[in-house]
């Protein structure tokens, strides 16, 4: 179970238990969800959000592109997830808003069905494990692509694009992987089932292109951010599969996977095992994320 004693629910706090929506929803039955996953740091000065605004307007474009007319304001949703955590007295969370098709009719067109809100938040260690933070994971090339262009977009965080995520990461766990990552329709590299992929060669650092069915992933700014801070260059490139095995590092981020080690892909051990520009990285996100380090003054949020 998860262990958050107040959930936020179109308004206001509700029991844990009590937090229940329909099994007629047309969410459960046609995957009507947007969501995002946000992170809070037990910092000096109190909680901090990281990156909310960022977060809150992501949230409300992929409700754009859905077509879904959210039923709260930004500063509304932002107020939700403080309420959430005082109610639960976090010190530091994984926040989870959720906007999704309630229940009316059951065909497959959502405009009928209300607009609801959700907002959890607890306590989540690191997402691959902290071993996973210090020497990496080993991934396997997921025999299931992305999403091809212009089927269902990539940009919006449904959570009906979370199906083909849970192949990926299935099939990894079943094979003895820690993760999946996936190629895009074309064949060249995309991401991993909950993560931005980058990679390090000769000292320049790559990440692939949005157009290879990637999320817009905020903590892929971030880094994005940080290592040009760093000096290095970065390129936004389409990247072939059999560059990952003769990279130097390659390393995976996400809000919940931060920034993740690769030690191995298919069994290819990636470069000779250190890792010094991913370490640098990681030492200045979470020293970013932890106001330790200062880089963005508006990307830290206290709760008040
Ligand atoms: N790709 C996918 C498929 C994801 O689910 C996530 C996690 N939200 C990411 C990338 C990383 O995005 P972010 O850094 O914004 O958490």
């Amino acid at each position: 179970m998860i262990d958050c004693k107040k959930i936020w629910m179109n308004g206001s706090l509700v029991n844990h238990d009590e937090a229940k929506i329909h099994v007629l929803a047309h969410t459960l039955h046609y995957g009507s969800s947007f969501f995002e996953g946000i992170r809070a740091y037990e910092t000096d000065k109190g909680p901090a959000i990281f990156r909310l605004d960022e977060h809150i307007e992501r949230l409300f474009a992929s409700c754009k592109i859905y077509r879904t007319e959210v039923p709260f304001s930004r500063e509304e949703v932002k107020e939700a997830i403080f309420q959430v955590m005082k109610a639960n007295e976090l010190k530091s969370a994984y926040i989870r808003p959720l906007v999704y098709r309630g229940y009316n009719k059951l065909g497959v067109n959502p405009t009928t069905c209300p607009v609801e809100v959700m907002v959890a938040a607890w306590f989540w260690g690191a997402y691959l494990g902290e071993e996973a933070i210090n020497s990496g994971i080993n991934a396997m090339t997921s025999s299931w692509r992305r999403l091809a262009p212009n089927t269902m977009p990539t940009l919006a965080k449904a959570g009906g694009n979370y199906l083909g995520s849970q192949l990926i990461k299935m099939e990894a766990l079943e094979n003895g992987y820690d993760e999946g990552i996936a190629l895009d329709y074309h064949g060249l590299v995309s991401e991993g089932s909950g993560e931005n992929l980058f990679l390090v060669k000769d000292k320049v650092i790559y990440t692939p292109t949005l157009a290879s069915s990637a999320l817009l992933g905020i903590t892929r700014d971030t880094v994005i951010t940080i290592a040009k801070e760093l000096n290095y260059e970065v390129r936004e490139e389409s990247i072939p599969r059999e560059l990952l095995y003769i990279a130097d590092e390659v390393f995976l981020t996400g809000t919940a996977a931060e920034v993740t080690p690769v030690a191995s892909i298919d069994k290819i051990q990636i470069g000779n095992g250190d890792k010094p520009v991913t370490k640098e990285i990681q030492k200045y996100y979470f020293d970013v994320v932890k106001g330790v380090r200062i880089l963005k003054e508006e990307w830290l949020t206290y709760v008040k």
